[in-house]
């Protein structure tokens, strides 16, 4: 008996500028089966609708529940953290034409998934675990494309990382670690692996306030990997990302900011709930995110009281 065509629309909740990963593998799976796949519109009548969505109401609410559907599937940790794509749907090499724009000549996905660290503000390890496991090849997202985008959370904490590390170096792609690498799993031997990467800008982490002799001793140990293979930043040295607005004092967050300076690196400020953050986090993030603010003035508390004064 002939198995019949399934119509599937796709609906990207949150529809912001970055490619719905899941999204791209469930189309990927169906039109593998023969189905018809397309975004969501609402002239036409479904068998299936797919509504996924990354970010919780908060920053994303669902505005409607289409109508022209028999079924209607919704996933994502928008909407809870215990839905998971089936696995063979998880290991689909995704359908980049969805997004043809944000893909052009790059590839999205995770080799890793989970984190031992289970920072309060992260839903990582809730949702992927405590511990950081090999879910992935390159293979299975990246055919040859100029660009990679890795989502891993915590790759080096994987320990496989090396294995995983030397696929990124063959590849010979520009690889973006989108979530920054966790500077306390630095160490000789995966430094120099890590420099072999091609990469546009490398990005760290010093998210707590506590460990930081820790993630300066990971930075100092890749800057040195880095002088050794002779590929020493040209004026642009790494960043580190530094989460302010989550239970740390402004003291706190400038201990962490000047510990990244005395390595070298450059703070990048994420704020944690901006909507409650006090003016001086505002100003610390302007300082440092915009590079001719922060060149021209690297000290915070002069540029602060140059700030105040021009008022
Ligand atoms: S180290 Fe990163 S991925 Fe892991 S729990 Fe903390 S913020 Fe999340």
């Amino acid at each position: 008996m002939e198995e019949s065509v399934v119509r599937v629309g796709l609906i990207d909740v949150d529809s912001h500028n970055w490619p719905n990963l899941c999204l791209m593998k469930l189309s990927a799976w169906h039109k593998s089966h023969g189905d018809v796949v397309e975004w969501w519109n609402g002239f036409e009548r479904y068998d299936r609708v797919y509504m996924s969505k990354v970010f919780t109401d908060e920053y994303s609410a669902d505005e409607f529940e289409p109508a022209n559907a028999e079924e209607i599937i919704k996933g994502g940790t928008g909407y809870g953290l215990d839905n998971v794509l089936p696995d063979e749907v998880e290991h689909s090499y995704p359908d980049y034409s969805l997004y043809p724009e944000a893909t052009r000549n790059t590839a999205y996905g995770f080799l890793t998934r989970g984190c031992p660290r289970a920072c309060g503000f992260c839903i990582v390890s809730q949702k992927e675990g405590r511990r950081s496991r090999k879910v992935a090849d390159l293979s299975e997202f990246w055919r040859g494309q100029k660009y990679i985008k890795l989502l891993d959370p915590n790759l080096l904490a994987c320990p496989q990382h090396m294995e995983l590390i030397e696929q990124l170096t063959k590849s010979g792609a520009r690889v973006d670690f989108t979530q920054g690498i966790d500077a306390r799993c630095i160490t000789r031997e995966n430094a120099e692996a890590l420099v072999r990467v091609k990469t546009q800008m490398m990005h760290f982490a010093m998210d707590r306030p506590g460990g930081i002799a820790a993630v300066k001793r990971g930075l100092e140990i890749y800057a040195d990997a880095l002088d050794r293979a002779e590929k020493k930043w040209r004026g642009r040295p790494p960043k580190v990302y530094v989460l302010t607005n989550f239970e740390t004092s402004h003291e706190q967050d400038m201990e962490r900011i000047h510990a990244v300076q005395s390595v070298g690196f450059e703070p990048y400020v994420m704020i944690y709930n901006k909507s409650t953050a006090p003016q001086i986090t505002r100003d610390l993030q302007r300082w440092a995110n915009n590079p001719i603010i922060y060149h021209a003035q690297p000290d915070f508390k002069k540029y602060r009281r140059r700030a105040c004064e021009a008022i």
